[in-house]
């Protein structure tokens, strides 16, 4: 059986609908304040060692999340999810909901699939706050009228403090990890694991994993960013680390991309979700915040003192592809050191190919 399945049942335990959200940054505590579980579907790669399901809907260049995503969707592992939550973002992700449903009905699997689209528009050049505050609006009521549940201002309050406090605690594992107490590696493991897990079990997570920090030797060596949609597989996050760098910051779009901002919990849900997506670290997903994006990430490397980035390129992904020539002549420019790497839906716990050209950007830094 696959051991997903397990992990989906523990999420069930709590008795509330779970909801698999993708992509990247759901409304998740809209969601957690109308009594249901959202489960961000990140991670799946390694339940999905093969994609025959999805192979028959999706074309091989697509990429490896979108592919694993619809694999799982179109597999009975999904019969544990309740509904499925999704906004736009790339082309990839576009029709998947279509998708996805029909290949559902075919199935006879059907479920419920619920939409917001988020304005991609910079808020300067054409503001569609207003447009986004009425998407949020539109989901309370669907989501309520749905699953039968009223939608409470306090309750959402509660629910974004304790969003709030489990960014701020990744944030803090962040830190530790720049600071060499905590390896990049147990940093992106232990945020994957937590994508099916309960919130308040993510924090307990988190809080224990900052206690064993707290005695931890510091790992030296130079610091270098890395930079991508997916952190690289683990045996080549150990590779990183063996070769003597130290993780100093990412801007990986399931991690700091993720918990690097988190709106005022006591604003009401339409301003909550304004400033989430707007103020947003700049990431390609969210195309209003992509012009930010090179001044972000020399601002991280300034502020951690990094002396290089590792591109992580996700195969087919063209969002991130476009911008990493610009962002590597930016920061050539800057006197730091670059190295590429790509990963595609086969590239697993092998780190072989990748391992001598990690070395040597090691050894160049050093
Ligand atoms: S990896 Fe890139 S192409 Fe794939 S779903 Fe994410 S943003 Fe889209």
């Amino acid at each position: 059986m696959n051991p997903l399945i397990d992990k989906l049942k523990a999420v069930k335990a709590s008795g509330k609908p779970v909801i698999g959200c993708f992509p990247l940054y759901p409304p998740l505590e809209l969601l957690q304040a109308l009594d249901l579980e959202p489960v961000v579907l990140w991670g799946l790669k390694p339940f999905y060692p093969r994609t025959p399901k999805s192979d028959q809907h999706l074309q091989n260049f697509v990429c490896s999340v979108g592919r694993h995503l619809a694999e799982f969707v179109l597999s009975e592992a999904s019969d544990l999810v309740d509904g499925l939550f999704m906004y736009n973002a790339c082309d990839t992700l576009r029709n998947l909901p279509e998708i996805l449903q029909s290949g559902l009905e075919d199935a006879g699997r059907a479920k419920p699939i619920f939409n917001i689209h988020v304005p991609q528009a910079p808020r300067r050049q054409t503001d569609a706050a207003g447009y986004l505050a009425d998407e949020i609006q539109n989901l309370i009521e669907t989501l309520g009228r749905h699953f039968g549940v009223e939608f409470s201002p306090s309750r959402f309050r509660a629910t974004a403090e304790q969003q709030n406090r489990a960014r701020t605690l990744a944030r803090e594992l962040d830190a530790e990890t720049a600071s060499g107490r905590m390896s990049f590696r147990r940093l992106a493991d232990l945020m994957y694991g937590n994508c099916f897990r309960p919130l308040d079990r993510q924090i307990q997570v988190m809080e224990a994993a900052l206690e064993t920090c707290r005695t931890a030797e510091p790992r030296t060596g130079p610091g270098v960013l890395l930079s991508g949609i997916m952190p690289p597989p683990s045996s080549v996050s150990s590779v990183i680390e063996e070769a003597g760098l130290r993780v100093a910051g990412n801007d990986i779009a399931s991690l700091a991309r993720s918990y690097a901002h988190s709106p005022d919990p006591a604003l009401p849900p339409a301003d909550y979700y304004v400033d989430l997506y707007y103020n947003h670290f700049p990431c390609s997903t969210l195309l209003g915040t992509a012009d930010e994006r090179p001044a972000a990430l020399e601002a991280l490397a300034e502020e951690r003192g990094a002396r290089g980035i590792i591109f992580l390129g996700e195969k087919f992904c063209e969002y991130e592809y476009f911008e990493f020539p610009h962002l590597e002549k930016r920061f050539k420019e800057r006197g730091l050191h670059t190295l590429n790497l790509e990963f595609a839906i086969d590239d697993d716990q092998n780190p072989g190919p990748v391992r001598t050209r990690i070395e040597a950007f090691a050894e160049l830094m050093s």
